[in-house]
């Protein structure tokens, strides 16, 4: 009897992931007459709702964008402004909303100013092998290759905003703003996007799918600014109206050395491509002449490591 009910449900939750959005209730820290901590002229409950509606912003484009990787989700924030919920009402948000997974993003600080890095935290007394903490981990692997700080290691505390939520729950502190060069991390708004992607990728690695930067969507426009580690791409499309004399894809600026490829239908891959450029800097340029209408699709890769470069695609008639 028991047999017959367990694995369907083993099943059931195993193909979930495939075929419905995922829930994640995002926990920016602090808010309204709460600011957290505060230092180097950082406020941790701003940084952290930017953080939260980056996250939120990167969740939309994955869920968005059907033609690489990534994943289907469904989020929860327990605050979009300057207020705080309350340290009880944060976790009921998420339990009432039915999420699959709760992570709150805090920065950290302490009185002494050469402490520094990234830290990440369970429910105290859940056992390694629990989906928090295996969920924690996840996010604390992404966060340390993203952001590049101290590894502080991953821990567990008791906290009321795990303690009460009712489904698998992680809390991140992303670096201490009391420490200065972490502080500077967090000023950054690039560094800010990739504390965000770090949760995103913690999530997808958390359900099994390949860490993925999702495409944004241009039009005629310059994004700035695109950074990547090597190896990793920076994903964009463009929709290109018929009758256009040129499509133009430039990249220029900033440091390291990302490449240019472009492919319409679909996204560009180091080996399947219409046309790249890879210079031995971010100068890169692209033209084509008379384009086919339709979505062209943008791939900067980092042949090294390349951060605050602009791409520009444009098209004329
Ligand atoms: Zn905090």
């Amino acid at each position: 009897m028991r047999k017959t009910v367990v694995v369907p449900i083993a099943f059931l939750f195993l193909a979930i992931p495939m075929f419905a959005a995922t829930k994640v209730c995002i926990d920016p820290g602090h808010g309204g007459p709460d600011p957290g901590n505060s230092y180097n002229g950082i406020v941790e409950k701003d940084a952290t709702l930017d953080i939260a509606r980056l996250l939120r912003f990167w969740m939309q484009q994955d869920t968005a964008d059907t033609n690489g990787g990534g994943g289907t989700w469904g989020i929860v924030m327990t605050r979009d402004s300057d207020i705080d919920p309350g340290l009880a009402r944060r976790p009921i948000i998420a339990n009432e909303a039915g999420a699959d997974r709760f992570v709150s993003i805090h920065l950290n600080a302490a009185t002494n100013t050469t402490a520094c890095g990234t830290e990440t935290y369970c429910q105290e007394g859940l056992s390694d092998s629990s989906l928090s903490c295996i969920f924690r981990g996840h996010i604390h692997d992404q966060l340390i290759a993203g952001l590049k700080l101290i590894d502080r290691g991953k821990k567990k505390k008791n906290l009321q905003v795990l303690r009460d939520a009712q489904m698998p729950a992680a809390l991140s502190e992303g670096g201490f703003l009391s420490c200065a060069s972490d502080a500077a991390v967090f000023k950054n708004s690039t560094k800010k996007t990739e504390a965000a992607l770090s949760h995103l990728f913690g999530l997808q690695m958390h359900y099994s799918i390949t860490p993925y930067v999702p495409t944004l969507t241009l039009t005629n426009q310059t994004m700035t600014p695109v950074s990547a580690s090597q190896g990793w791409w920076r994903h964009y499309k463009i929709n290109v109206p018929s009758g256009q004399r040129t499509l133009t894809i430039t990249l220029s600026g900033g440091t390291g050395d990302g490449d240019l490829y472009v492919r319409r239908g679909n996204q560009p891959t180091t080996s399947t491509y219409g046309s790249r450029s890879r210079n031995a800097n971010n100068e890169e340029s692209i033209q084509i002449l008379s384009p086919q209408s339709g979505d062209w699709y943008i791939g900067v890769y980092g042949s090294k490591d390349f951060s605050a470069t602009s791409c520009k695609a444009r098209y004329s008639s």
